[in-house]
């Protein structure tokens, strides 16, 4: 039998693991249930490794080395008491503004910066730390990607292995999609069950976990149809709010370490959304006022800004556009370089200017397993860098896109506008409150760059709530990204 097919049906039933060379059954080493498990450990910490080189390099990591330490210390404490202490285990914020957090196999664990600015204590951090913890300990993580493998070795195996072309359907979640797996809703409170066990060991409060999924719900219902990333990984935060303060009075722990005002020193001047450093959409173009650029993508296509690509998918999500850096000094040897790959045909190439850049402009054609694809593809030198502008579509398609494509390849041009390039990003400010004073009255006192809805989420207020003098309050202050809210 192919080895791929049937593990799906029987992963949960230990018993039929005799049939498979591949999976072994073991002892959850959390939990001490018995468990399927297709990975040895040793084999579950590599696999976490390599994932983590992928997301340091591919997400990027919030550069606030004095902040990164903090939750490294954090987290590690937490490692410490709980059940596979000696795995390579590292804590880490990536720069990204969602409110995320997430594990790998084997001991990596990632906070989005956007949750950071969530967190009003270092309680509340720990029972996310610990949460995520749990993840890993439990083995949810690793389970999750071999599954995930597998299903990739089933969906992908003898499909196009150009990495530049992947099929459609993936064109806008990019690689990094495995991190964002769904665990099912057991393994979600069994994690809230061990974040609780970990955080409670070190003498955390474990309100600060009630406290947190209140504010994931609150969170959640304030951003209506678009659920965030967290939650839509973690679900039902309501019923999560009920279950952890049934578990805080089953426990009789009362009070415990908070720190509060610790973790709000930590975070003053945290970026707050979207950095405008990365490069945004605005008045229907993209422009990255770092590197100097602008173009734009054919109108009414859906567009996303990820970490290593900007890119587009047609209403129809029958052709694609991305922009990435080429390989090369030159649009020669980028070009080149793109069209010796294997599987790739130059069908023509030219020197060219585009909006006074030198530039290659060329199409090509790819083989794959569901037909031809054919493409236009831009190689343009802007200052130090090169880079690759192109858009592809099935041959047959191609008579219907070809002015398209061509018509946004040109748009790629040097940008040089101050309202752009000075735009200051958003961060949160740490405010000592001077008086007694309500939320409302705050958010006058002191103003925000964004709406009270978000000063009272980020702070865990409700609205009226009545803000004790001399404590710590945050503000969001600089313009952000246009559109951003
Ligand atoms: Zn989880």
């Amino acid at each position: 039998m192919s080895y791929h097919e049937p593990q799906f049906r029987i992963a949960r039933a230990c018993g039929a693991i005799a049939l498979l060379s591949l999976g072994a059954c073991a002892v959850n080493p959390a939990t001490g249930g018995r468990m399927f498990s297709l990975v040895s450990e040793g084999q579950e910490i590599e696999m976490g490794q390599q994932y983590m080189a992928e997301v340091d390099a591919g997400m990027g990591l919030y550069g606030n080395s004095g902040l990164q330490a903090y939750v490294d210390s954090v987290g590690q404490a937490l490692a410490a008491v709980s059940e596979r202490p000696d795995l390579p285990w590292s804590f880490k914020i990536v720069d990204d503004p969602v409110i995320n957090a997430f594990a790998l196999p084997g001991g990596p664990v990632y906070l989005a910066r956007g949750i950071m600015a969530y967190f009003n204590s270092e309680a509340e951090m720990a029972s996310v730390l610990g949460h995520e913890i749990g993840h890993i300990t439990a083995r949810h993580s690793v389970e999750q990607i071999s599954r995930a493998q597998l299903m990739q070795v089933g969906l992908v195996a003898g499909v196009v292995l150009v990495p530049e072309l992947r099929p459609f359907g993936d064109a806008l979640s990019g690689g990094l999609g495995i991190l964002f797996l769904k665990f099912g809703r057991d393994d979600e409170s069994q994690s809230d069950e061990l974040g609780f066990r970990y955080m409670t060991r070190l003498g955390y409060d474990p309100q600060g976990a009630v406290d947190m999924f209140e504010i994931l719900e609150r969170q959640r219902e304030a951003a209506g149809g678009s659920i965030p990333e967290w939650q839509s990984t973690h679900p039902d935060p309501g019923n999560r709010v009920v279950a952890a303060e049934q578990r805080l009075a089953e426990s009789q722990i009362e009070g415990g370490i908070v720190r509060r005002d610790e973790y709000l020193r930590h975070i003053d001047g945290l970026l707050f959304g979207k950095d405008p450093a990365q490069g945004f959409f605005v008045e229907g173009r993209f422009v990255h006022p770092v590197l100097r650029l602008q173009f734009r993508f054919p109108e009414g296509w859906a567009s996303q800004n990820a970490p290593t690509s900007v890119l587009a998918q047609s209403p129809d999500k029958d052709a694609v556009m991305q922009v990435t850096l080429g390989q090369g000094s030159t649009p020669e040897e980028a070009a080149n370089a793109f069209f010796d790959q294997q599987g790739i045909e130059r069908l023509g190439a030219r020197s060219r200017t585009v909006n006074g850049l030198p530039a290659v402009q060329g199409t090509f054609r790819v083989t794959t397993e569901q037909g031809t694809l054919d493409g236009e593809v831009l190689f343009v030198k802007h200052g130090d860098l090169v880079f690759r502008f192109m858009g592809y579509t099935p041959t047959s398609r191609m008579g219907t896109y070809a002015v398209t494509f061509e018509r946004s390849l040109e748009s790629f041009a040097p940008m040089n506008e101050e309202r752009w390039i000075n735009l200051a990003p958003r961060r949160l400010e740490i405010v000592r409150v001077p008086d007694e004073m309500t939320a409302e009255r705050f958010f006058e006192r002191f103003p925000s760059t964004v709406t009270l809805e978000t000063v009272l989420q980020i702070n865990g207020w409700k609205t009226g709530q009545v803000i004790p003098a001399g404590s710590s309050a945050k503000r969001v202050v600089g313009e952000g990204v246009p559109g951003d809210e």
